[in-house]
């Protein structure tokens, strides 16, 4: 199957992503897709972009070479008590709020348990999407988190980079997916693109979901309208910051 919107992809705003805005859209384009979501790092992050880079996303037009561009962000999840690092007035202006762990911003890493930042995290009215949370350095109970993002209209990402640069998290990657399946739970599997070269690439990840057998209707990024009407279900309007 193709997967037609990437709800995960970093430009140069983060300076270990090497496109720009322009190049992505451009790739996006020759790859077939119908959108992007431009989700580069938060601040907390060594090199995330400038709180100010997600204030002036507006500036981005609504669509480059015909691909819809959507504004977001890949927030980091700061610590067990599920803080994070923009402010909730400016992540519910954006179209895509993607929330990660990342080891070098997370102050519990000692921690055994991370399920309280997940609960926090899946809670979280401006939250859309938690994203590659198989790592087995961060450790939560899947049941119950999954449960919460059914409960909260979350969805659960299947990324298809971890299988290049987190290979520790596959099998929980795996696990992560069957419960979405087993609790009707919508995923979206993205690229987490770093270059243009990656955007729309999801080929493990679909390999892995394929095995499992998981129903193409909860993959909800599957194209742009199957998106949007899972949003629009939550009570939030895509596109809304520039009308
Ligand atoms: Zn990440
Ligand atoms: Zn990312």
């Amino acid at each position: 199957m193709k997967i037609l919107f990437d709800t995960h992809t970093h430009t140069i705003a983060s300076t270990h992503a090497y496109s720009t805005v322009l190049e992505m859209a451009k790739y996006a384009q020759e790859a077939g897709l119908e959108a992007i979501a431009i989700t580069d790092h938060a601040p907390a992050i060594p090199d995330g972009a400038h709180p100010w880079h997600f204030q002036n996303l507006k500036a981005l037009p609504r669509e480059i070479y015909g691909v819809k561009i959507l504004y977001g962000a890949e927030i980091n999840i700061l610590d067990l008590e599920g803080n994070i690092d923009l402010p909730e007035e400016l992540l519910a202006k954006l179209d895509v709020v993607n929330a990660s762990i990342h080891r070098p911003c997370y102050k519990d890493l000692d921690a055994q348990d991370h399920t309280s930042a997940y609960e926090k995290i899946v809670q979280n009215p401006v939250v859309d999407i938690i994203c590659h949370s198989g790592s087995p350095a961060f450790k939560y109970d899947y049941e119950k988190i999954i449960d919460l993002a059914k409960k909260n209209h979350k969805l659960m990402e299947i990324n298809n980079h971890s299988f290049f640069v987190r290979k520790d998290s596959i099998p929980n990657c795996k696990r992560i997916a069957e419960i979405c399946k087993e609790k009707e739970v919508g995923i979206v599997v993205s690229s987490d693109a770093h270059i243009t070269f990656d955007l729309g690439n999801y080929d493990n990840a679909l390999d892995m979901l394929k095995e499992i057998s998981f129903p193409e209707k909860l993959i909800i990024n599957r194209n742009f309208k199957s998106f949007e009407d899972f949003m629009n279900e939550k009570g939030k309007k895509l596109f809304a910051w520039n009308m």
